[in-house]
Parts: C-alpha cells; structure tokens; sequence
C-alpha cells in the first residue's frame, strides 16, 4: 500500500537532507516534489493545493530545533498535515442510547458494499455488539444469498423477504424486528448500482426517511482513487452521509482517496477494507494512514494486533525464559503460531518502521519457508528433546533420527540447531546485560 507515494515523498526530504537550515530556496524543491507525490496518487488538486500551501507556511515559519535536522523536521510538518487531511483523528461509530442502532450502507455496485455489511457486523460483534443484518438489494442477482451466505460464515443472523419483496418494506420490517429482538446494531445492505441514477438515490432517502438511521455509510473503492471522494461529497449532498468506508485498501490503491475523501466531502472515513476475507476491516486512524504514508510502519496497529493475539501473561513467562535462556522448541513454536495468527511474516514486518523497505519478497518468502522447515524438524523431535535442545546438540543419531522423520537433510537438522544454540547464547547475553538489544536491522 502506497509504495510509490512513500518513496516518491522520500525525494521530497532528500531535498532539505543535509542542509543546516529550512530555507525558502530549498523548501521550494521538496514542495514540488510533494505535490507530484500527491497528485500521482490521484489526490484531488484542490486538496494538493491546500496541502502543500499549508506545508510550505509551516515549514518557513519553523524554528530551527537543536538536534533535529531540517530534514526529519519537514517529514515532521508533512506528517501533521497529512494528519489534518485525513481528519486529524478516529471517528468512531455512533452507538444509540436506545437500540438498535441504526446503520445503512449505501454505494455502488461492486465497491465491496455487502462485504463490508458483513465485516461491520463481525467488527461490532468482536466489541460484544449483537447484530442483525438486513438484507434489501433485491435487485442484483444472488445479492441476498450472498448475504446471508455471508452471515452463516460469520454466525450474524439476517432478515430478508425475499426479492420479491419492497426494499422500504424490507428495511422497515429488519429495523422492527431488531427492535423487538433486542439486538444492539442492525445494519441494512441496500442495492448498488453501476452509477449514480435517480431511482437509485429515490429508493435510498425513502429508505432513509423511514428507518432513520444513525449512521449512513457510504462504500468507496479506494482503486478509484479521487473520485471516492467525489462520490462521496455527491452522495452527502443527496441523501446525507456520516461517513465512508474505504475499501480495497489492500490493493496497489495509490493513496488518493483516502487523502481526499475528508476535505472533498467532508465526512470522515470511519473504517478501511484491507482484503476479501471478513475479518480485513480495520479503524480508519489518520495518524497511523500518514506513518504508513511516509513509509514509517505502523506500530501502533501491530501492538494492536499483537495485543489481539497475546495473552500477557503467557508474555510475561516468554520474555522470563528468553532472558534466563531456557527458551526450548516448544517456545519457539508456539511463537511461531503466533505470530501466524497475527498475518504473514511479511504482513507483520511491513507494520514496522524501516522493516517493509529492509527485506524484500525474496527473504520474506526465505523466510516463511525457514520457518515452515524448522516446524516439521520440531514436528519430529520428542517432548524431551524440545525441552531440552542440548540433547540433540550432543547426538548424532538423535539429529538423524528427525532429519529422516520430517524428510530433511542431516545437515539441515544441524543447522537449526546450532541457529537455535546461537539465538539462545544471545538473548542470555541481552539478559545478562552484556549487550544492548540489538538494533532491528542486526538482530534480523
Ligand atoms: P457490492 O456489489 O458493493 O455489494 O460488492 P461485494 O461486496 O460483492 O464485493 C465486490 C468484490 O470486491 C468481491 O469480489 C469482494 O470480495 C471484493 N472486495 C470487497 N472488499 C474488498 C477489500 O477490502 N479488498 C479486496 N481486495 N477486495 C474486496
């Protein structure tokens, strides 16, 4: 995600690198390739425009700070704007005081619209949220057997009447019996259409003006870049919109929509849409997007997701074994496996700074297959051996006896082994503390 924006922005700084000062002279240069960053990431020019005027004041009006170079001072200014965009901070859902609370999603077709109802409905879900979906497209083909479909796999119950039936009607009838079941959100999926049309807008404001929603999402696809944003400012003006999801996010989307969906129309993005599975909707935070933006990671959605996975307490007793060394294979597997819930290896490292652009495809794919390879070796190890690793270092035929069980060479065995030995004389080195911890490049 925004690769080519990220790097293109890195030219910006290369500009004010080694400079004693920002200047108006070389501040001039990094401007003008920050607004061919942005608008060949098909941001809106009016917002380009706005953004890089807003730069360029700040980064002429800034104190020179002792010890910070006027490099990492710009990305400092570009970061903040970028920031202030995209809306300076996370709007969360709105949650009625009464239930149900009302959402309805709203968008053409094919943006991911019914994906989305569900990904919501999983997301709300996961906060303790009980939801119905409804189901009122009762134009396209298949849409509500998708829906519903997509209900079982997630176990989110949905109201339909079949498509015979009159989305106004259907909405109505989904809200009552939400009201009188007592589930807390009910969302209502509506019909999609390949463009913008009068009886697509009529059906959504009576389906609005009767069901009164809290929320109205509009569903963009971050693919098409600004004109996310201007379909959303077009729906507002329409209907009325309290926000966008952005979908698709996980694409090679360039970085345009989720910059100008805010000012263009201003409302904000409340979630993104990174992948077809339904668990791939994460919080829209602006502070976060601008650090993957710049190409910095972002930590805070891999301590999120590690928070997610880890229990603390078993966390707790790892980082006890690892400084004292007894860290054992059992350990290292089940460090393994977590670090698979959380996503790919290289999904993981690409959240944190320096690490995307550190190891590429090769070595990630390098390394997931280590890891696969060094999981059937342990796969063939016993319960004592796994415990205690100086077994095998101390006994060939042990080492043959799990080569030949996970269908791997002798040598390989070693090899693990002795990676194994060496891991552990290092984190007993951090635990001692003979070293410093080690820097995220060399301990890679
Ligand atoms: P609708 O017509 O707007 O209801 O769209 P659908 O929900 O049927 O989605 C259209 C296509 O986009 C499907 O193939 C989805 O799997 C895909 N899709 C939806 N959201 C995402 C996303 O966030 N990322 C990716 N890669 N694909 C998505």
């Amino acid at each position: 995600m925004f690769d080519a924006l990220a790097d293109r922005l890195e030219n910006a700084w290369k500009k004010v690198r080694g400079q004693d000062k920002i200047s108006e002279s070389n501040v001039k240069d990094a401007l003008r390739e920050v607004r061919r960053a942005l608008l060949e990431a098909d941001a809106n020019l009016q917002v380009v425009k706005d953004f890089v005027a807003e730069v360029e004041q700040k980064a002429l009006g800034a104190e020179v700070i002792s010890g910070v170079r006027p490099d990492q001072q710009f990305i400092e200014i570009i970061h903040n704007e970028l920031v202030s965009v995209m809306g300076d901070a996370n709007v969360p859902l709105a949650h009625a005081e009464s239930a149900p609370t009302i959402v309805l999603m709203a968008g053409l077709q094919g943006t991911g619209k019914t994906t989305a109802t569900a990904k919501l409905a999983l997301h709300l879900r996961k906060e303790e949220r009980s939801v119905l979906m409804v189901a009122t497209d009762v134009y396209r083909p298949a849409a509500i057997d998708q829906l519903i479909a997509l209900g079982k796999q997630v176990d989110i119950p949905v109201f339909d009447l079949g498509k015979d039936a009159d989305p106004v009607e259907i909405a109505r009838q989904g809200v009552e019996r939400a009201r009188a079941e007592g589930f807390d959100t009910v969302i209502i999926d509506t019909a999609g259409r390949l463009q913008i049309d009068e009886s697509m807008m009529g059906e959504l404001k009576r389906i609005k003006d009767t069901i009164q929603p809290h929320e109205v999402l509009l569903v963009v696809d971050a693919m098409t870049g600004q004109e996310a944003a201007n379909l959303t400012r077009t729906f507002h003006e329409q209907i009325g919109v309290t926000g966008a999801i952005l979908t698709k996010m996980d694409g090679d989307t360039r970085g345009g929509a989720a910059l100008s969906v805010r000012r263009i129309s201003g409302q904000p993005i409340k979630f993104i849409g990174v992948g077809e599975k339904v668990d791939a909707l994460q919080p829209f935070y602006p502070d976060r997007m601008a650090s993957r933006i710049l190409g910095m990671g972002d930590v805070l959605t891999l301590v999120e997701k590690a928070r997610e996975e880890i229990d603390l307490a078993d966390a707790e007793k790892m980082q006890e074994k690892i400084l004292s060394a007894k860290f054992d294979f059992t350990d290292f597997i089940k460090q393994t496996r977590l670090l698979k819930n959380m996503g790919s290896l290289g999904g993981v490292l690409k959240l944190i700074p320096g690490m995307g652009k550190m190891v590429n495809e090769e070595q990630l794919q390098k390394g997931e297959e280590q890891l696969k390879k060094a999981e059937a070796m342990i796969g063939s190890m016993t319960a004592d051996e796994r415990r205690d690793p100086d077994l095998l270092s101390n006994s060939p035929s042990r080492r043959r006896r799990i080569a030949r069980g996970s269908g791997h060479a002798d040598k390989e065995v070693t090899e693990l082994i002795s990676n194994f030995q060496k891991m552990r004389s290092m984190m007993q080195q951090m635990g001692s503390g003979q070293m410093g911890l080690p820097g995220m490049g060399g301990g890679f």
